[in-house]
């Protein structure tokens, strides 16, 4: 396979998300779109520290694998099916991180306690009815629940994070992780902490993308 960006792009991904304490074994995946719109996906059941650029698999927006030698991740559907409903959405983080994976067995909704979640996530995160990991019923709850936020928890499972680059996307994934961390640690506390509005979050969220793009198009 010829050396891409975006292979490099994903190994640092890999190491990013390991040290945000987000990995436990092998589980979790990462996808990005590529230019032709084709996907670039971590293989199945290879430890994030042994995998190399040549593991990584592309497959086609059917689920064809094209490229590689190893198996493609076998939540692909799930990565497929957001990249189909999603336009704005360039590369997806899948974790079983711990406060994620907590709220996913608890919790039908997380509501955002803080602005740097409202700003990063753009909106409650959602938790999925329980579907079978890798079906495509997972994949389709996946994407009803996501919405047009960028992090959905999936039931008894974990979680799936999204955004328009890969930093993005790993970003939404820390932000989730930590959304899930603040709403159960504060339910110890308060049976209702108190939580931002809907409103108050888009207005946030609007404020970020717009001065965000603006800091893109400035750096381009
Ligand atoms: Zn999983």
């Amino acid at each position: 396979m010829t050396k891409l960006k975006e292979s490099i792009q994903i190994l640092q991904a890999c190491e990013d998300i390991k040290e945000f304490n987000l990995v436990f074994g092998t589980w979790g995946n990462i996808s990005v779109l590529l230019e032709d719109n084709n996907i670039l996906i971590t293989p199945s059941g290879i430890p994030y520290d042994d995998m190399r650029e040549e593991d990584l698999v592309i497959c086609d927006m059917n689920g064809n694998v094209l490229h590689g030698n190893q198996k493609p991740s076998s939540e692909l559907k799930m990565h497929v099916s957001i990249y189909k409903k999603r336009a704005d959405v360039k590369a997806i983080v899948h974790t079983h991180s711990l406060y994620s994976s907590i709220a996913s067995a608890t919790l039908k909704e997380i509501p955002l306690l803080t602005e740097d979640l409202a700003m990063a996530l753009g909106g409650p995160i959602k938790v999925t009815n329980y579907q079978t990991a890798g079906t495509k019923e997972l994949a389709d709850e996946v994407v009803e629940k996501l919405g047009s936020v960028n992090a959905v928890v999936l039931s008894n499972h974990g979680q799936t994070s999204v955004g328009p680059t890969l930093e993005d996307a790993v970003l939404s994934a820390v932000m989730c992780e930590k959304a899930c961390m603040l709403y159960v640690k504060s339910l110890e506390i308060s049976k209702s902490p108190r939580v931002l509005s809907e409103e108050e979050i888009h207005k946030m969220r609007d404020a970020y993308t717009t001065s965000y793009r603006k800091l893109r198009e400035y750096r381009e």
